[in-house]
């Protein structure tokens, strides 16, 4: 089994466009929507979920209040300010608190335990002819790379049980954690950019983090004749460091309909972005298959 790759130096590119569009494409491959504060590809697929799985991400810390003599070090200690006074009591806010453990070690009386928290569910969950594992985070939770990687081995799992040739990963945007645990150990990563301010600088720092995991790698530039100026310079960039462009996907509004449809834009035959997007499968294949 292959892994594939979607990322992009961040969010709102059309990185789930193109994952959709290449899942509904490859037909032997099960899905993993690595994106977990924004999973959306189990949508465009209208699948079920078949199996449910809580996630322990972190520890908090908790007060046992018969314990607590109300002294304030662990208010003091906290650099997180995860620690309130409020009615006579000392509370810990779940949200703020980083499970560092100061305020465990600093405890005269031992009243402080840091206890596992609950930070999100990953799924299994398939329709008629996809396969696709996904997670939420809670709110206020940061994006983990370890559910990530949960949501990776239940993929990988899955696709073993049905003798599946391709992992598909819609990557968690950005370079941080969450990203890297969607880029590292895959067979090849595909880059999606679109052609805005910022976009070369964001290409730049996630090519920077691809190569340090020395993945193959292509970039595909998404919507790039809203700014053919910028679409230029990407494109001499990647001349110039000798990185191949997969393709290029033109604006569409069909895309819009796609979503709100949820249905891969793929499917949408006649349309620019689903003829664009069948030449960076084909190229793909050529490569993966
Ligand atoms: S340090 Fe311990 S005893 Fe002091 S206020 Fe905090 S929980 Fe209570
Ligand atoms: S574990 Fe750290 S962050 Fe959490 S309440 Fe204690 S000192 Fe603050």
């Amino acid at each position: 089994m292959k892994q594939i790759a979607i990322v992009s130096g961040k969010g709102g590119t059309g990185k789930t466009t193109l994952s959709s569009s290449l899942g509904s494409l490859l037909k032997s491959t099960i899905l993993a929507d690595c994106d977990v504060d924004a999973s959306n590809l189990n949508l465009m697929f209208k699948t079920q979920i078949n199996e449910r799985y809580e996630y322990f991400g972190g520890k908090k810390a908790v007060i046992d209040q018969d314990k607590c003599d109300k002294c304030g070090i662990c208010k003091d200690v906290c650099r997180f300010e995860a620690i309130n006074f409020e009615n006579n009591v000392y509370k810990i806010d779940p949200y703020a608190c980083e499970g560092c453990k100061a305020c465990v070690i600093s405890c005269p009386t031992n009243a402080i335990k840091l206890v596992e928290s609950l930070s999100g569910e990953y799924f299994y969950s398939t329709s008629e002819n996809k396969e696709i594992a996904h997670a939420n985070l809670n709110p206020g939770e940061e994006t983990s790379g370890g559910l990530v990687a949960e949501v990776r081995k239940l993929a990988i799992e899955k696709g073993k049980q049905l003798k599946k040739d391709v992992i598909l990963i819609d990557g968690s945007p950005g370079i941080g954690c969450p990203a890297t645990s969607s880029i590292a150990a895959t067979y090849f990563v595909i880059i999606v950019t679109e052609p805005t301010s910022s976009g070369l600088h964001d290409l730049k720092r996630i090519i920077e983090t691809v190569r340090h995991f020395k993945r193959d790698f292509a970039v595909v530039i998404n919507k790039y004749d809203i700014n053919e100026e910028i679409s230029g310079k990407i494109e001499k960039f990647c001349q110039s460091e000798n990185i191949e462009i997969l393709g290029k996907i033109p604006f569409d509004e069909t895309v819009e309909k796609s979503i709100l449809e949820m249905n891969p834009v793929v499917n949408y035959k006649n349309s620019k972005a689903a003829k664009a997007i069948i030449k960076i499968y084909e190229k793909l294949k050529e490569k993966i298959l």
